[in-house]
């Protein structure tokens, strides 16, 4: 094992750019994302930028979990030999983007059997909201911005946290009431 595993699931990749891994303590990452930036000191971070995207640079780090913008997961799902992940997949989506369908969900959890946790990210890597463990939507961490276009629920989410989130419309109010049913 040659990389340390930081305590800490917040990692600085740039001037204004943290990337936070969803749990802690943080895996091995591959961020392909060219709103971060590698460290230029740090070479014990878990977590190493591929900036370019998939490759076979990527595949010789072998990474446990991927960060990546939507479009690519889903390539990567599609490829004939999918990289073989243990820990979790992060959805990079943009600011004005819809969440991720119910549907590309289900695909990936199919292909990669590791939890999906999306976060919404500002081109220049300063995070916006993220999904936590308890897959209820995302907290949203910048206070103050308008999230028109998004549903807003303001309940107590599984984690424990208080922060508003933002949740697709029909599939998780279909868990929520069903649970609700269930009770
Ligand atoms: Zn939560």
């Amino acid at each position: 094992m040659t990389l340390v595993i930081s305590t800490l699931n917040t990692l600085r990749l740039g001037r204004k750019s943290v990337f936070r891994y969803p749990l802690d303590p943080v895996p091995r990452t591959a961020v392909l994302a060219a709103s971060f930036r590698q460290p230029r000191f740090r070479p014990s971070y878990p977590v190493r930028v591929f900036p370019e995207g998939w490759s076979a640079e990527v595949s010789a780090f072998a990474p446990a979990a991927i960060a990546a913008p939507r479009e690519q997961l889903l390539s990567l799902a599609a490829a004939g030999q999918p990289p073989i992940l243990t820990h979790a997949l992060i959805a990079i989506a943009g600011r004005a983007d819809p969440l991720l369908p119910t549907a590309d969900r289900a695909r990936l959890w199919r292909v990669f059997r590791v939890p999906v946790f999306e976060q919404i990210i500002k081109a220049n890597g300063e995070l916006l909201a993220a999904e936590c463990e308890a897959h209820d939507g995302l907290h949203i961490e910048v206070p103050g911005l308008s999230w028109d276009g998004y549903r807003l629920e303001f309940s107590v989410c599984g984690c424990g946290r208080k922060t508003p989130r933002l949740t697709a419309a029909e599939p998780l109010e279909r868990d929520r009431s069903a649970a609700a049913y269930a009770r």
